[in-house]
């Protein structure tokens, strides 16, 4: 049985239980350190170890981890640590991507798809009208932006979209990067625990490099509309850029106040989506977030495949 409620939970002889806020499984796996998806129950958790540190930082408390015999991580591209689980029954794989990219950006490589029996996959993406184009040709278009740009103010998730865009900016120019606490705390962990090193200075500190156009800006979504921000905006006639894949609707821009968006994503767009389903070559598909019966329906359509969205508290029985 596959269900989704607070989590995605597979049943079969053991309790399977993926990115739920309680531990409600024989087994419980974090797939990526997103809040949204955070692990706040008590016991082990299958995870990759950066995961792990990722969520004890957020978390501010620490957790153990596990391995199953059974369960098999396989990273999923999304951010670091990000991992998607294929989890063996008695005669079927399963494979529970979490959030899914298989694009290679910035520093992180995309997810390689591996064959299972029933795909339960992400879609937030999931119609026509989120085909990204090429990653190179965003990166391109990133470079020249920066390039061209004085005083560049950028907005990203803190956790893993801001460190990519950081690490794009130091790549394209020499200018300083200055970012808020809450990407700064992000930054702390990843540069302790792996090879990236962002040298970003805090913002509370470096608001003058700001004003006079001599820095970059790094903060999260939520802070591009505040007052203090739009101050050193106007003052250094900065040019406020958001990136994500919602970024491909006009709307994005207006409703995040920016002036150019780039739909830079973390997750799988709909052409990527459709891709990995033909790759893990699936008998079933399950879909979950954003557009999931869009996807759903658009699969069975036009791939011919059998697959329906996972919808909250409701069960679907499989044969398995
Ligand atoms: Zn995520």
């Amino acid at each position: 049985m596959i269900k989704e409620k607070d989590g995605i939970h597979i049943s079969g002889e053991e309790k399977f239980v993926a990115d739920s806020r309680k531990a409600l499984g024989d087994v419980n796996i974090a797939s990526h350190a997103h809040m949204d998806h955070a692990f706040q129950g008590d016991g082990k958790i299958v995870a990759s170890d950066l995961t792990r540190r990722l969520l004890e930082s957020r978390l501010e408390r620490e957790l153990e981890l596990n391995e199953h015999p059974d369960v098999k991580l396989i990273d999923s591209g999304h951010i670091l640590g990000s991992t998607a689980a294929l989890i063996k029954t008695d005669d079927k794989r399963i494979l529970y991507t979490g959030d899914v990219s298989t694009r290679n950006r910035a520093y992180i490589d995309g997810f390689d798809p591996v064959d299972a029996d029933i795909l339960i996959t992400e879609s937030t993406y999931g119609i026509p009208a989120y085909k990204f184009p090429e990653q190179e040709q965003i990166e391109e278009n990133i470079k020249a932006w920066i390039e061209r740009t004085e005083s560049p103010f950028l907005f990203g998730y803190s956790l893993g979209k801001a460190q990519k865009i950081q690490w794009l900016a130091q790549k394209f120019t020499d200018k300083p990067l200055v970012a808020h606490g809450a990407v700064m705390k992000m930054n702390k962990v990843v540069e302790k625990h792996t090879d990236l090193n962002f040298n970003a200075r805090p913002y509370g500190e470096n608001k003058g490099l700001l004003e006079n156009g001599e820095g970059i800006f790094i903060g999260p979504t939520r802070f591009a509309k505040s007052d203090a921000l739009n101050k050193l905006v106007n003052a250094s006639n900065g040019v406020k850029a958001g990136f994500s894949g919602w970024g491909m609707a006009d709307q994005y821009k207006y409703r995040g106040g920016y002036d150019k968006v780039f739909p830079f994503s973390d997750h799988c767009g709909f052409n990527d989506l459709v891709e990995m389903v033909r790759k893990v070559d699936p008998e079933k598909v399950y879909t979950h977030h954003g557009f999931d019966s869009e996807f759903a329906s658009y699969l069975k359509r036009e791939e011919g495949i059998n697959a329906r969205a996972l919808k909250e508290n409701q069960a679907s029985l499989t044969d398995f």
